[in-house]
């Protein structure tokens, strides 16, 4: 086995950059596409171009509960007209006899021959033998009148194929009359945790826990992102650190998923079983990537079986809760959407930043592209989690984002810098 060089302290850091487009330029969508009920489809990426056969809304009608009239009748504030019909939404609409209006609700069509309505609120009901209404204000032509087809134009691509569908994308879906959608199938992740030290919440508790003993914290958030976005999790759990039990686990996992995640034993100086099990069943390179948190980070992929065939994709996440939690952000979520199809260029790897001012002093500059949990204050600038060390995750969820801060910066109170929230992450 032809082992790439041990990483040492001497070996270059490779660019956050060079790492995205090394990783990206690995992954092929996957092929695979299913038809899921629209309901079930929140997160899913489209596999088909959704082309309106019908306007939205399909015909004239109004916003308003009000009267529907011809603009030119009223010619002046405290003009009566008749009530000719009435018009509750999903009933049809008469021609407006000429003169008259016609009670309408929100909704309702609007009668032909009508051009604009008048809220109830500008008119006073007129009692007698006739039933007519005091027009308060003069109509615009237009006014509280939702046009046919300001939503949609019938024969437009309303969602295009590899957009992700957001909850207003399944009721835009829901306006065009489909029921069922055609998206990509989710990709199949096996997720393990590495390290003899991990405990599982539950098994032990708190005042029972062995000197070195911590409970494992990866596997709760990185399922849930993994799920997020996405993905179809087997949860494999956390694997022992021995030889023959990563290869046994390499091994199942690779014939039965697009991706193996892991987190742990990808540190420099580790005793890692991680590495020489995926190089024996495949390949794997370790990158000290410039970017803190988060240096370490590992691609790969290993051989399926006989029954499968072609190559299982590996990402090994590096093992401080923090480190795992942003390289997961920065790095595994653009890789998913890339496999799920989404057109996801280089550039839009990371979502667009804001520029904010910082509220705090970064006084000593680090050599590596450095992602700070920050929080938005009501003053419009950000404030920094005091303790920004890789393994103290309530940062991440103190903070309502990072800031990019570029390799060898200090930062003064004031300075205005990239902030990228967690929600556009996480998205
Ligand atoms: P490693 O990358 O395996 O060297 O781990 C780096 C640090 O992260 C060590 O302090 C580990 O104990 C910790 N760590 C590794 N895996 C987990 C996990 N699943 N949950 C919480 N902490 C972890
Ligand atoms: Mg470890």
């Amino acid at each position: 086995m032809n082992a790439p060089p041990r990483p040492t302290a001497r070996t270059p850091l490779l660019s956050l950059d060079a790492a995205m487009a090394d990783l990206l330029s690995r992954v092929q969508a996957l092929t695979a596409e299913e038809t899921v009920a629209t309901f079930d489809a929140d997160g899913r990426v489209l596999a088909e171009d959704l082309v309106s056969a019908l306007q939205v809304p399909p015909n004239d009608n109004s916003s308003m509960d009000g009267y529907a009239v011809r603009a030119a009748d009223v010619t002046g504030p405290g003009v009566v007209l008749r009530v000719s019909q009435r018009i509750a939404a999903g009933h049809e609409a008469q021609a407006l006899e000429p003169g008259t209006c016609a009670r309408i609700f929100t909704g309702a069509p609007m009668p032909e021959g009508a051009d604009a309505v008048v809220m109830q609120e500008d008119t006073i009901e007129v009692g007698g033998n006739i039933h007519g209404v005091h027009i308060q204000a003069v109509p615009e032509v237009g006014q509280w009148v939702r046009r046919a087809g300001e939503d949609v134009t019938r024969g437009t691509v309303v969602l295009a194929r590899g957009q992700r569908l957001s909850p207003a994308g399944l009721g835009l879906a829901a306006s065009l009359g489909r029921a069922h959608l055609s998206v990509k199938a989710r990709p199949r992740v096996a997720l393990f945790s590495t390290g003899d030290e991990l405990v599982m919440p539950g098994e032990v508790p708190p005042e029972a826990m062995k000197p070195g003993a911590i409970y494992n914290s990866n596997r709760f958030f990185l399922r849930a992102l993994l799920h997020r976005m996405g993905g179809e999790v087997s949860d494999l759990g956390i694997v022992p650190d021995r030889r023959e039990a990563t290869i046994a686990a390499l091994k199942t996992a690779a014939d039965h998923h697009d991706l193996i995640l892991t987190s742990g034993g990808v540190s420099v100086g580790e005793e890692d079983h991680i590495k020489p099990s995926v190089q024996q069943l495949g390949s794997l390179d370790l990158w000290q990537i410039g970017m803190k948190p988060g240096k370490p980070f590992a691609y790969g992929s290993v051989r399926r079986g006989a029954d499968a065939s072609g190559l299982c994709h590996f990402i090994g996440l590096p093992g401080n809760p923090v480190s795992s939690f942003v390289t997961f952000l920065l790095l595994v979520r653009p890789f998913l959407l890339r496999l799920q199809g989404v057109p996801l260029e280089l550039s839009q790897a990371l979502p667009a930043a804001t520029r904010l001012p910082a509220h705090f002093n970064l006084v000593r500059a680090d050599k590596r592209r450095e992602f700070l949990r920050v929080r938005r204050n009501a003053a419009g600038g950000l404030d920094l989690f005091p303790n920004q060390s890789s393994g103290v995750l309530t940062s991440a969820v103190w903070g309502d984002g990072l800031v990019d801060n570029p390799a060898g910066t200090t930062i003064a109170h004031g300075d205005l810098v990239s902030w990228i929230s967690f929600a556009d992450l996480l998205a």
